[in-house]
């Protein structure tokens, strides 16, 4: 995409811009099927909305706190009438830290020898499961780090076992989201075979060479092709980026959504980022007091205006308030809710393993038993004026006829 100069200089001339987006949105909206009085136009895909790379630029730079108010707004009004005002409870079960890889700014890197290492059986991961569904959950998202001492044979007998836990008084199943990084696709193949719904694997960024850079041996191009495998594969496919990386731009914020938008993702998780001491980042943060690293400044408003902005062009994505912006800001998660956000995603590990699942330091939420937790949380939406959705929670894409999604 083409990055040109697009004068928003002052507040009228942004709201004049998210005027314009949000008329595309409407118009998406309108040819989706989705929405009061909305008539689906027959045959015709709904989707994506389209702007231009300097117009995401744009909107994610607002002149002023006013213009950021409205964009925020807008988002909550989008939000609202594409995905409604339930919000997704998704049990997070981490069931091993351990990982192959050495990303320079997360606590699992395979070099980080001060973390205490853990891995769950497979009647542990089973048993999390069912402890989630018994407290409501119609979700469990299974995530570790790149750890191929779990086989295709072992996931696929977790996922079996899952799957056939019967969910009190309805009927259906619960729905698996896996999260467990780079696999070849036979893998990813079998697993959705054995009954996974959804694929959660971010891109981090759409910069490829800052890609690169962040995560030694791996490459964003190897990235891309798994994700389209997974979309061959029919899963329901959730990707995201993190703000505030070194030497991140919002040109490069804006193609993240861009990559979004085109992979047409069901789900985008969007946090900040938060660097753990014991990796390579941590150690260039705490020599040079976080200037010579090249942090952006205000990584938590950055990570809202992205979140709104993906609302905004990709309204029926499920788009979850991060554990990691509730760590960044106390209020983080609400904030998130409140621009565009649908989903949160409570950490269902039992306790004696969940604090060694540290990615990042300080992580909210670490101690809380599951029961309390899911009564913290349903307190905190309903304060927000929302419901906690008592389904599973599938992409609305998936409702859409198959030649409107
Ligand atoms: S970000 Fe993921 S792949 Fe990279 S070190 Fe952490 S857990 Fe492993």
């Amino acid at each position: 995409m083409q990055l040109q100069q697009l004068q928003v200089s002052n507040e009228a001339e942004y709201r004049e811009l998210l005027h314009d987006i949000t008329c595309r949105t409407s118009a998406f909206l309108a040819r989706a099927g989705v929405g009061d009085g909305a008539r689906p136009s027959a045959g015709q895909k709904a989707g994506p909305v389209h702007a231009t790379q300097e117009e995401v630029v744009a909107l994610l730079t607002p002149p002023t706190p006013a213009a950021e108010k409205a964009l925020f707004a807008a988002a909550d009004r989008v939000r609202r009438a594409a995905v409604g005002d339930a919000v997704h409870l998704r049990a997070i079960i981490e069931f091993s830290n351990h990982c192959e890889r050495s990303c320079w700014y997360c606590g699992l890197r395979r070099f980080n020898r001060k973390l205490p290492r853990y891995r769950m059986t497979v009647d542990e991961v089973v048993e999390a499961a069912r402890a989630a569904i018994a407290l409501g959950f119609r979700t469990v998202v299974l995530q570790s780090g790149e750890d191929s001492w779990y086989d295709e044979r072992t996931i696929c007998t977790i996922i079996r076992r899952i799957k056939a836990i019967s969910l009190p008084s309805s009927s259906g199943t619960v729905a698996i989201t896996l999260s467990l990084g780079e696999r070849p696709r036979a893998e990813y193949a079998a697993f959705r075979e054995a009954g996974a719904d959804r694929y959660l694997l971010k891109h981090e960024t759409a910069d490829p060479e800052l890609y690169r850079r962040l995560h030694p041996g791996m490459s964003f191009t190897n990235r891309k092709e798994c994700l389209h495998w997974l979309r061959e594969l029919g899963y329901q496919v959730g990707s995201g980026n993190i703000v505030g990386l070194p030497g991140q731009t919002v040109s490069t914020l804006a193609a993240d959504i861009g990559f979004l938008s085109e992979l047409d993702v069901e789900m985008a998780g969007i946090g900040p980022l938060i660097v753990h001491p014991e990796t390579p980042l941590g150690k260039l943060v705490e020599r040079s007091n976080g200037k010579e690293a090249g942090l952006p400044a205000d990584a938590v408003t950055m990570t809202l205006r992205t979140v709104a902005a993906a609302r905004l062009l990709l309204p029926l994505a499920h788009l979850p308030a991060t554990s990691a912006l509730g760590t960044a800001d106390p209020r983080g998660r609400q904030r998130a809710l409140q621009a565009g956000a649908n989903v949160v995603m409570p950490d269902l590990t039992p306790t004696r393993y969940r604090r060694h699942y540290e990615i990042y330091p300080n992580k909210i939420c670490i101690f809380e038993d599951p029961s309390s937790c899911f009564n913290c949380l349903s307190r905190m939406i309903t304060g927000l004026g929302r419901f906690v959705a008592t389904d599973p929670g599938h992409s609305p894409k998936w409702q859409l006829p198959v030649g409107r999604r």
